[in-house]
């Protein structure tokens, strides 16, 4: 049985990652700071005695006592808004706080896979993305302090590997979605279900032409799995290729929902990329992984857990305002 420190545990994909390592028999310590986690999505973990939560920032320095066979670094605030809110913790989460579990990796001799974004390729040139390309990101732009961050992180990484030799891992998430996402995070499918439930407008940004391409979580949490245990230090894509509009994804929560309520625009975030798409003939190649969860079923699931949220959570307003950060 190997133990697994997890930062970002009490997050939406920190936690799926808990429930997926504790399920294969290992043991995770879990980290987080909880400005941007929720220690609900942790809370069914507590009494397990191969888990255990440090209240901790790792921008700090990290201490873990015992031995560490690997480390998944997964804390970051993760959506433009709360980026928008935290820039400089943004920042350092994934400077400083990648500097500081590198060196623990090192001290404990352990495997450290850290979460890139599909933010690297900033508002991409080429489309689908692959890992060969080098992204176009604005870095003094309101997303830069994530995208850049994350850029770092990789290069950082990365030196970890050709210097000390350290075994690493990078994935590139693109777009995923599930339950325990936050439901007023700013992000558009939380924003589209919210609303509907909370029977207002459908809040479309721009002309709703830009794409994304939304994966299943426990899709994602499989190939992370998987590329954790290969012998593959480079950058993996791992996402859903299958591409929608935004506007087209509003119809589509409108039928999921069965709101009567019409979508209307609002102005579209500065830096908002056009495209987004990932190319994932790599993951296919190097750990056997593609996605199995359809936009219809995984929507299915998710509206679910939506539902099951109480009064309290729908109303909860952390504002889904972007107007400050408009396209000029
Ligand atoms: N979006 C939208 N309405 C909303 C929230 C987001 O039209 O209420 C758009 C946003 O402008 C972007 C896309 O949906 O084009 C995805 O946004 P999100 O914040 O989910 O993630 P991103 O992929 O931009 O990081």
């Amino acid at each position: 049985m190997s133990r697994v420190l997890i930062t970002g545990a009490a997050g939406f994909l920190g936690s799926h990652l808990c429930d997926r390592f504790i399920k294969e028999g290992h043991q995770v310590v879990a980290m987080d700071n909880l400005i941007t986690g929720n220690i609900k999505n942790l809370e069914h973990l507590f009494s397990l005695e191969e888990f255990e939560f440090f209240h901790h920032d790792v921008s700090n320095y990290v201490h873990v006592s015992g031995d560490l066979d690997y480390i998944l670094h997964f804390a970051s605030p993760a959506s433009p808004i709360d980026y928008l809110k935290i820039p400089i913790q943004t920042l350092k989460v994934s400077s400083l706080g990648t500097h500081n579990l590198l060196g623990l990796a090192k001290a404990k001799s352990a495997k450290i896979l850290v979460a890139s974004t599909s933010e690297v390729y900033g508002d991409p040139l080429e489309h689908p993305q692959s890992e060969s390309y080098w992204g176009n990101v604005n870095p003094i732009g309101p997303r830069g302090v994530y995208d850049e961050a994350k850029r770092f992180q990789e290069a950082m990484t990365m030196a970890y590997h050709t210097f000390h030799g350290l075994e690493i891992a990078i994935v590139r998430i693109f777009n995923t979605y599930g339950p325990r996402m936050r439901l007023n995070d700013g992000r558009v499918l939380p924003a589209f279900i919210g609303q509907a439930l909370r029977g207002e407008d459908l809040t479309v940004f721009g002309d709703g032409s830009q794409t994304r391409s939304f994966c299943y979580v426990d899709d994602l949490v499989e190939g992370i799995y998987r590329l954790l245990f290969a012998d593959y230090p480079y950058p993996v894509n791992i996402g859903n290729p299958d591409e929608i509009t935004i506007l087209d994804f509003a119809e589509e929560i409108i039928k999921l929902t069965g709101t009567d309520q019409k979508i209307i625009f609002k102005d579209l975030p500065k830096d908002d990329p056009m495209q987004r798409r990932p190319n994932i003939d790599k993951a296919r190649e190097i750990l056997g992984w593609e996605p199995k969860v359809s936009r219809s079923e995984g929507l299915k699931v998710t509206y679910e857990y939506f539902k099951s949220l109480t009064e309290e959570d729908l109303y909860k307003k952390e504002h889904n305002d972007f107007t400050k950060y408009i396209r000029k």
